[in-house]
This record gives C-alpha cells, structure tokens and sequence, in this order.
C-alpha cells in the first residue's frame, strides 16, 4: 500500500519538455514510487491517504532560488509564506548574509545588522560552521534548505567588520572557509557588493575566492556591487560580475536582474552585456521575481566608512552630530527625492510599530525632519531592527511593463525564479508570499507563458543549477516535493495594501513525501531536510 496518491491530475514534470499528462502520482516514505495508471486497491484503497485532483496540476515543489528566511525559518518553521506559495526548498544564505560561519560574538553582532532584513534568529544557536547552521534547520522546519557560504561571514571570520584588503594569511583562511563550507554540504557561496563587510572587497579578492568555490563545482551567487566602485578594477558592477565569472571560471549566478523604473522595456537591452559574456565563455544563470521594485533593510544604504566595526559603531555614528550630518549628505545626495518613495516594512519595537506600511516621506513630514534625517532617527530608536519597502512605480503601465520584461527574461533558459522573500512585519514586500501563483496566474494568463516552460524556470532548471539530485522533476525515484494547484484559478492574494495574503488555487503542498499543506491549510508537519 502506497502512503499517497494523488489522483487524475494533470502531471506538469519540472523538465519543461513535455506538456502537462494525464497521470496519477504515488508516493511511499519520501520518494515517488509510480507515475501513470494506479489502479485502485482491489480489496480497500491503494493508499494510505488518496486525494482526488481531476481538472488540478501536479508539478515539483517549487525551489527558490533566493531568500531571506534564514532566521524566519528559526523563529517560525511551518513557514506558511514559502510553504502556502508552493515552495518546498529554499536557498539560504544569500547577498553574502547569513549566520554561519561564526563565532558566538559575531554572530549575535551580526544578527543585529542583518535584523532589518531577517528579524532576529535564536541567540544562542551554535553557528561555527555551515554543517552547524545546516543542523539547525534538518527536519526542523517545512521547508528543505540549501546553504550557501555568505562572504559577510568568512570576511567576519578572518579580518572582522574592517575596511582592510583580505590578503595574504587571512585570504588563505578565508578560502579554507570557503572549501570547508561547500565540503560540508553547501551548495556554493555568496556575496552581495551593496551589504558590508563583504563591499570591502576588491576584484581580485572575489576572484580568488570565486576561483575555490569553482573547484568544488559550486555556484558564485552574485548581488552586483552598490558600494566602493573604486574597488572594481574600474568595471561597472554587472561588468565586474561578470569579470569574476571570466577569470574563475566559476558557474556564476546572479541575483534578481531584471528592468527597473529606470529602463522599463529594455529587457534586450539589459542582456546584451552578458550574453557576450556567455559568448566569451562565462557559465551564467540568472533569477528574478515579478514586481517593480525592491525590499532591504535601511543599513544597507549606508557607506562602508559609517558601518566600519559593526552595530555597535554603528548606532555610536548615529548618535554622533559630526558623522550624522556627513551620512544625512551623502543619503541625500546619492538617492534625491527617490529616498522618500519608501515605506517601514517591519520595525522592532511596539512603540514604533504603527511606522510600517508609512511612507518615508509622510514620516519624515509628520516628525518635522529631512527624510535621510528620520531614517537615521529611527534605525537609531530600533537599534538597527528595522526594515523598508520600496514604493511600487507611480504609473501602472511602468509596473506592467517590468511584469512583461520579466515574463519575458524567464522565456530564456538560463533564467529562473528567486523570490527574494523577506516575510517579516506586517508592510513587508507582496513578494513573499505572492511570487509564485503571481507568475503562474495572471502573469502567465496575461502573456500566454507555456505551463511547462514556466514551472520548468522554478523546479528542473534550479534543481540542475544547484545540483539538488532527486529533486525538481515528477519522475520514479524523485523525493516527493510537489505542489498541487489549479491552473485556471492560482492567483496571488498578497499585494503592497495588504502583502500577508496567501494565494488562491493551490490546495495541495508535499515535502518528502508528507503533506505541508492540505485542502489550504498549513498542517504543521516539519518535513523539510537540509539538501542536497
Ligand atoms: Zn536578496
């Protein structure tokens, strides 16, 4: 007797070669044991659980390529935003930020920095090295995982929140780091040029580091450079990533690329640079997600010499007049009036809760101060716990337009999605827990997107990316990760008014082999293991 059958759906296989069948999908322990014809037990039923889903799909669970969940999965492990949208494997450790490795010190230090992005995890975790951090998510939350090796951590762990070359001695402890973390089962490494300490670095440093995630044959995830350009052996950012690439030869990834309200339509445009690149030889891949604008925390806009030495430094400039003027210029000068065009996503503390969902500017107007002003004052108030939202384009037909573009990048196969979730304050970005049945209703509805080429950018490519073996395709022998979910009617609910709203259409969630999400609910069960 099978555990479960899913039965009379329409099997969307993850391969994006083969248009939705007509199968029945069994499963026993955690793998799926039979596709095709399961004919009914002749003396009672085939199966422990069976669910009748005629006129529903059945595809692979969906993995994303890129989060922020890293502590969310801590504090809160049945992970309704991934789990309701259909996710069942995350990659953590992205932009260079997470937890691991780290010493005790650093990583209550770090925590804080990255508070405004991930909330704050358990203090006392052990967090020395990535078989450490891997730990504390296997079988512990609904979701698989997938570390990466976050550059923040291994610059933490060697030469410390310092604006110095990594060089010598300490470059050679970092790649040891580096080689430990992937030979203890993370699936590559990460940095992001626009979070410190990891934009303290030069060229030739990812380069070198890049150079030992190659050998292992892991993936080089990238968030292009914001900060210290001077840095960048005078390439632009997408150019230096793409240098990196060149000269390691590692598989590079990048980060959500897509148009901005900056270019809107130009998808060609903005690919042009990199598939000369592909051309010349880089390994590239690439992620996005289906809105027209961001979410990060506020610290992230400040200049490596205000966040030099971590928090605690941190919170003393802010406190310092000298230093605070000097940051409220730079914030002005370098954002102008686009500053204002943001919201509070999540704040720490009660007595400033009521700021999230407020535009920066309405905050800043009501206290009677500069925006860049208000954004110091209340990073200062909330001890850096604090996160924003930016405020979707003022023309709707900008925002469609960034929808189309990206619809239209994930044509190409060397795309796929990343939703870049942070699913913590109750202003947080729709794209938590909306990416998924956003693109698979009504982006696809609209644009007329192949079913299988699109379930394909979110299960079979990422899976082959990140070499997830047994996962991302419905085939005999595959861990049993599957979303069940109506194609006529998926749709996101989540939107900036009201962004905590799981998706309409999806009824049916499995993580090896046992249900995360049944009939629409979340049912609790904490199935997820640490992959691959
Ligand atoms: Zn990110």
């Amino acid at each position: 007797m099978f555990d479960l059958v899913l039965r009379g759906g329409q099997v969307v296989d993850g391969t994006g070669q083969r248009p939705p069948y007509c199968a029945d999908v069994a499963v026993s322990g955690q793998k799926i044991v039979a596709v095709g014809d399961i004919a009914g037990g002749s003396d009672g039923p085939a199966a422990r659980t069976e669910l009748q889903i005629p006129g529903l799909v059945v595809a692979p669970g969906f993995i994303d390529t890129h989060v922020h969940t890293d502590a969310a999965l801590l504090n809160d492990p049945q992970h309704e935003s991934g789990i309701g949208m259909g996710v069942t494997t995350e990659v953590l450790g992205q932009d260079g930020l997470s937890y691991a490795p780290l010493s005790p010190e650093n990583y209550r230090a770090y925590s804080q920095y990255m508070s405004g992005l991930c909330g704050v995890p358990p203090t006392d975790l052990d967090m020395s090295s990535i078989a450490a951090f891997r730990s504390h998510y296997h079988r512990k939350c609904a979701v698989n995982t997938v570390a990466l090796v976050p550059h923040c951590a291994v610059r933490l762990s060697t030469v410390g929140f310092e604006d110095v070359p990594l060089t010598g001695a300490a470059l050679d402890a970092a790649k040891d780091l580096v080689r430990e973390g992937i030979d203890q089962g993370a699936a590559g490494m990460s940095t992001g040029l626009g979070f410190f300490p990891a934009a303290y670095a030069t060229t030739e440093e990812l380069v070198e580091l890049a150079r030992v995630v190659a050998e292992m044959d892991g993936v080089f995830v990238i968030q292009y450079r914001f900060f210290n350009a001077d840095r960048a052996e005078g390439l632009a950012p997408v150019a230096e990533a793409l240098e990196i690439g060149r000269r390691s030869g590692v598989k590079l990834h990048i980060a959500h690329h897509r148009t901005t309200p900056a270019n809107p339509g130009d998808a060609e445009g903005l690919m042009e640079e990199l598939d000369r690149a592909v051309e010349d030889g880089v390994d590239l891949t690439l992620d996005a997600y289906p809105y027209p604008c961001g979410s990060t925390m506020p610290v992230c806009r400040l200049p490596g010499w205000f966040v030099e030495g971590g928090p605690e430094a941190i919170l003393a400039r802010l406190r310092d007049p000298e230093d605070r003027a000097r940051v409220e210029e730079f914030l002005e000068e370098i954002n102008g009036p686009a500053l204002g065009h943001t919201s509070w996503s999540y704040i720490g503390s009660e007595r400033n809760r009521h700021l999230e969902g407020m535009a920066w500017s309405d905050v800043a107007a009501e206290r009677g101060v500069s925006v860049a002003e208000m954004m110091c004052d209340v990073m200062l108030e909330e001890e850096l716990h604090c996160g924003l939202t930016v405020l979707p384009p003022l023309s709707i037909a900008v925002w469609r337009q960034i929808e189309a573009d990206v619809v239209r990048l994930l044509n190409r196969p060397d795309y796929m999605v990343g939703s870049d979730a942070i699913p913590i304050g109750s202003g947080c970005h729709p794209r938590a827990f909306g990416t998924y049945p956003r693109l698979l209703g009504r982006l696809r509805r609209r644009h007329g997107v192949p079913l299988e080429q699109l379930v394909h950018r979110m299960t079979g490519n990422p899976a082959e990316r990140f070499k997830l073996t047994g996962r991302g395709t419905v085939k005999e022998g595959n861990f049993a990760d599957l979303v069940v979910f109506d194609p006529d009617r998926i749709d996101d609910l989540a939107s900036f008014e009201d962004p905590r709203v799981p998706p309409v259409g999806m009824p049916h969630v499995v993580v090896n082999g046992q249900l995360a999400k049944r009939d629409g609910s979340c049912t609790g069960v904490l199935a997820g293991e640490a992959v691959p």
